[in-house]
């Protein structure tokens, strides 16, 4: 297709929730970097959101996927699946959790813990089913995921919502006790907030939480759909922050970009699953899982999750050196590769996201005046340097 059928198609036949996309028309990848079929070239600090962790170039996780191609790329869950027995031992063995579920997606993977919480507490036979979730969170778009976000504008168009979920203000320990009755089942919180903008929760908030969880009887999610599996130099959050939820769910890098979700809990809460009680059809299959099988066995080599630490620790400097030059640069924020900088009202994240665009470089301006960057774990200082260097070039010309 030319670039012209290509937008003309998109226009007249998709559904028109992508308004605005960039004129970016992607046709393959290398390192980092993107190419459009119009010959322009992307260094891509946003990684397919989070997604794209190896970069576009590990031989490795591509000669495995090859591999899994020629041997089977779906069966149904009546089967042993190897691929997926592989990542179960691996996820279980590197985690504090005994169980794993697979699903294709964050907001499914986030799905499925809310059911379980829910049925872990029927089981026992008490009437708890509220979730209780935080302001800016975001935990996906089926209708109890888009309910259990804290963002109203996700919401609104869907209503009626369904029952059962509250939000609080986020690292507001007093605000939580105070929404907790007792028919609250579950707390979920994103360990480092994304969608929202970046904002890592409190240590001792999440200490706080993990005690009112364990005093009230309440399951403590952790949606680690963006924040985890190695972006934030540990392969989970919640390892930076030495507290453990009771459920945790995955998603976004898992796969390396092959559509994968995830969610884990302890054998005690687990096992409210019996069944028949929940199922999926492509959840777990031998290409997804593979895919997160290599994933892993790439992030815990020796050296590979170090090297995300020492790079965040790098590029977080750089950008509080832009911070500290600039009046307009307020402050920087996030843990790891998931990284924010944040503009005072003189300065768009938009504005500023379209010129870096026009320059080769693709970001996220995730709220009016926050810009997000999610580079791929692999991302070279050499990558940082340039990016740096035209922000730096942006802001000076204004
Ligand atoms: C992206 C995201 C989701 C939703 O994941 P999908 O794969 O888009 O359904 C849920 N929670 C968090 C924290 C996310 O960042």
């Amino acid at each position: 297709m030319e670039i012209e059928e290509i937008v003309e198609m998109d226009e007249k036949h998709f559904m028109n929730v992508y308004s605005g996309r960039y004129p970016l028309y992607v046709e393959k990848a290398e390192g980092i970097k993107i190419y459009s079929k119009d010959g322009k070239v992307y260094r891509d600090f946003l990684a397919g959101i989070g997604v794209n962790a190896l970069g576009y170039s590990s031989q490795r996780f591509k000669a495995a996927l090859k591999d899994q191609i020629d041997k089977i790329i779906h069966c149904s869950n009546l089967y042993y699946i190897e691929p997926q027995s592989e990542l179960e031992k691996k996820l279980c063995q590197n985690s504090c959790y005994d169980r794993v579920f697979f699903a294709n997606s964050g907001s499914e993977a986030n799905e499925g813990a809310l059911k379980l919480a829910r049925k872990y507490f029927k089981k026992k036979g008490t009437n708890k089913f509220e979730t209780i979730t935080a302001d800016k969170s975001f935990h996906g778009r089926t209708m109890s995921t888009v309910t259990a976000t804290g963002q109203d504008k996700y919401k609104k168009p869907f209503t009626p919502l369904p029952e059962g979920f509250y939000t609080v203000p986020f690292n507001d320990l007093e605000a939580l006790k105070k929404a907790v009755t007792d028919k609250t089942a579950a707390i979920m919180l994103e360990p480092i907030q994304g969608e929202g903008g970046i904002y890592p929760a409190e240590k001792e908030y999440l200490e706080g939480v993990r005690q009112l969880c364990d005093q009230k009887d309440i399951l403590l999610i952790f949606d680690e759909v963006q924040c985890g599996m190695g972006r934030t130099g540990e392969l989970f959050a919640y390892q930076n922050y030495g507290v453990e939820a009771d459920i945790i769910t995955l998603a976004k890098a898992l796969g390396g970009g092959v559509p994968i979700g995830a969610f884990m809990a302890r054998e005690e809460v687990a096992s409210a699953f019996e069944p028949g009680d929940h199922g999926t059809t492509f959840g777990g299959n031998p290409l997804a899982t593979r895919a997160a099988s290599e994933v892993m066995d790439i992030m815990l080599e020796a050296g590979f999750l170090e090297s995300v630490k020492e790079k965040g620790i790098y590029l977080r400097a750089e950008l509080d050196k832009l911070v500290a030059e600039n009046d307009n640069l307020l402050e920087t924020r996030g843990i790891g590769l998931m990284l924010a900088l944040e503009f005072d009202q003189s300065l768009s994240a938009k504005k500023m996201t379209n010129q870096l665009f026009e320059r080769g470089f693709l970001v996220n301006g995730v709220k009016e005046h926050t810009l997000r960057l999610l580079p791929p774990l692999v991302v070279e200082k050499e990558d940082i340097d340039l990016l740096i260097k035209n922000i730096k070039e942006i802001i000076a010309e204004k």
